[in-house]
């Protein structure tokens, strides 16, 4: 593959190989290495406002998640301990609102029709197995060093794109070492076969139950062929992996019986298979490029999951990186400045709303009621609106062009 228009990009994420379409679709060639052996999504699932399928329509590849996702008709909140409903969010106009759908669905399969479309573009190469591990710039480019076993594989570029996650390599390089922290928090995820969960469980919502020091949401996918179920409570254990396997007595005991709904703990009580996930923080790099590197994604700007933009915001870094390099093809460094300075504010309010929620979940006793008696008062509606900043956005007119 020809150097001159190619970008190397370090990992195969919902950003990498979002970024890998978008730059495709702009003219250049993407390399993207992944350290993955096989890129399979352990059961969980995922939400994409309309933020994020806008861009993915843009990139052609709503089509083939139409079918696997489902369009919720609204979050529902409700009291840990007996079920109540606080307050219930309407989406079901999100298509009519935001010209673009609020879906919910498998990651595996938001993950496979991003392989899928990447295959189909001759100028995209997909290196499995090739751990990025080192890589310098030079007057041409970047040359990226990557171990695939105990071999070295080589790539050169004319730039590289760090899209390798929450611990990225390519950030360590950019700034030098400085660790996420964990937030003493764990989220336990599973997925119950619709089957087997209860009627009203398997509605097109999202559910959301709030409790002292932890909550739950679920929502059904794979067609409503299941139930993806994230439970979050405080806890120290600390890991960086995404996939390690938790006994479901571990799970049942977060969530103990009187504080816990029977309704919501028999849900719990389905899987006999959870995985869990510490969740960490990292702040904002004081700079995301260097020379004609940058980074994207949560090895940019890491999300706490309590507002479901971490994969939103690396779909949007993608395409407006995209467009930058390709407005600027002769100054990549430049290019990449530019990208850096269009997004960084956005996701640092993202970052911080995510934060925040995460904080307004747990509260309990009277921070609690407060909380509750808040969101009642204000309605569905207006607490949606409150996001309009978030569902609105979309790349500026002349960016926005049908089928490009
Ligand atoms: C419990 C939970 C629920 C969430 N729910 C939502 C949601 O509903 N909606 C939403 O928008 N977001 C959600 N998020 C956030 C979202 O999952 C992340 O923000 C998103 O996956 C980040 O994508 P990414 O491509 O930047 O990084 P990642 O998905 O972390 O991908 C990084 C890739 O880089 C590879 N890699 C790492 N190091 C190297 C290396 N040295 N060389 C080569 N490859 C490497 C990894 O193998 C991986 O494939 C949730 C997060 C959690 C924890």
């Amino acid at each position: 593959m020809a150097t001159s228009r190619t970008i190397i990009i370090a990992g195969a994420g919902i950003g990498g190989l979002t970024a890998a379409l978008a730059l495709a679709r702009r003219g250049f060639r993407a390399v993207v290495l992944d350290q993955a052996e096989r890129l399979e999504e352990t059961g969980a699932g995922i939400q994409l406002s309309p933020n994020a399928t806008r861009i993915l329509g843009q990139l052609g590849v709503t089509d083939r998640l139409r079918p696997l996702a489902t369009a919720p008709t609204a979050i529902r909140v409700q009291r840990a301990h007996n079920g109540s409903q606080i307050v219930r969010i309407p989406l079901s106009d999100c298509e009519e609102t935001y010209g673009s759908p609020y879906w919910v669905m498998h990651r595996g399969d938001l993950q496979a029709a991003l392989i899928a479309a990447c295959r189909e573009q001759p100028d995209i190469s997909l290196e499995l197995g090739a751990r990025v591990e080192t890589f310098a710039t030079h007057s041409n480019g970047v040359t990226v060093k990557a171990m695939r076993g105990q071999s070295a594989v080589d790539a050169q570029g004319v730039g590289l794109v760090g899209a390798d996650g929450i611990w990225s390599m390519v950030r360590t390089g950019i700034e030098g070492v400085t660790p996420p922290k964990f937030t003493k928090r764990v989220a336990w995820r599973a997925l119950v076969p619709a089957d087997m969960a209860p009627p009203q469980m398997r509605e097109p919502e999202i559910t959301l139950w709030l409790g002292r020091k932890g909550h739950i949401a679920h929502y059904p996918v794979q067609s409503g062929r299941a139930i993806n179920v994230v439970a979050i409570a405080a806890d120290t254990w600390t890991d960086t992996g995404w996939s390690t396997d938790s006994a479901p007595s571990e799970v049942m005991a977060k969530f103990p019986a009187g504080k816990w709904s029977r309704h919501v703990r028999d849900l719990l009580g389905i899987p006999d298979r959870w995985l869990k996930w510490a969740l960490a923080e990292r702040p904002q790099p004081r700079r995301w490029s260097q020379d004609q590197i940058t980074l994207l994604g949560d090895a940019a700007h890491p999300m706490l999951p309590f507002l479901a933009q971490g994969a939103a915001m690396a779909i949007e870094d993608a395409f407006v990186l995209a467009n930058r390099l390709s407005e600027n093809p002769d100054n990549l460094p430049q290019a990449m400045r530019v990208y850096e300075n269009d997004r960084r504010a956005r996701t640092a309010k993202v970052q911080r709303a995510a934060r925040s929620n995460g904080k307004i979940y747990q509260y309990s006793g009277l921070d609690g009621a407060a909380r509750d008696f808040v969101m009642a008062t204000l309605g569905g509606t207006r607490i949606r609106n409150r996001y309009d900043w978030i569902y609105n956005w979309r790349v500026d007119a002349a960016e926005f062009t049908p089928g490009m």
